[in-house]
């Protein structure tokens, strides 16, 4: 486990949303997007979600990373999925500090702001093994 972390979002930044990889969804996730987007939860999956049978995704459009994705940052932020709510603490990243400096060359907050307590970072990333259990 990672320790001494400090991270503060730097205001303006969309750098984490401009990564290659897959925006992962919970049941919860999808029904929270919907509802902040005046959808009914299938309508919202119909248009933006790519379910397997263990796991869903935002669907990934042709000329961009996330269909989310605006200029000025995320055109879902209060109801962005947990994955995105949680970054930089996932479970993947804390417990490997390689991984974390790695991250850190292209996310600014990494690095900056106040020191994390290790238990609130460890919560952070037990919410995301809990939101999903396929990819833990
Ligand atoms: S890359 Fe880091 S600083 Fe930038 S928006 Fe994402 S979490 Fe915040
Ligand atoms: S859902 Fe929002 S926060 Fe998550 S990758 Fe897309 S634009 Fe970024």
């Amino acid at each position: 486990m990672v320790e001494g972390l400090r991270f503060e979002c730097q205001s303006g930044c969309t750098e984490c949303c401009r990564q290659k990889g897959f925006v992962y969804l919970a049941e919860a996730d999808l029904a929270r997007a919907a509802a902040f987007l005046g959808m009914t939860a299938a309508a919202f999956e119909r248009q933006y979600v790519y379910r397997t049978r263990h796991r869903m995704r935002l669907r990934v459009p042709r000329n961009s990373l996330c269909q989310f994705l605006r200029p000025d940052g995320c055109s879902i932020h209060p109801a962005k999925p947990t994955q995105c709510r949680i970054f930089p603490f996932w479970p993947e990243l804390l417990e490997a500090r390689r991984e974390w400096n790695k991250t850190a060359r292209w996310c600014p907050g990494i690095g900056k702001g106040p020191l994390i307590q290790i238990k609130t970072a460890r919560a952070q990333a037990q919410q995301m093994r809990g939101a999903y259990p396929a990819l833990y």
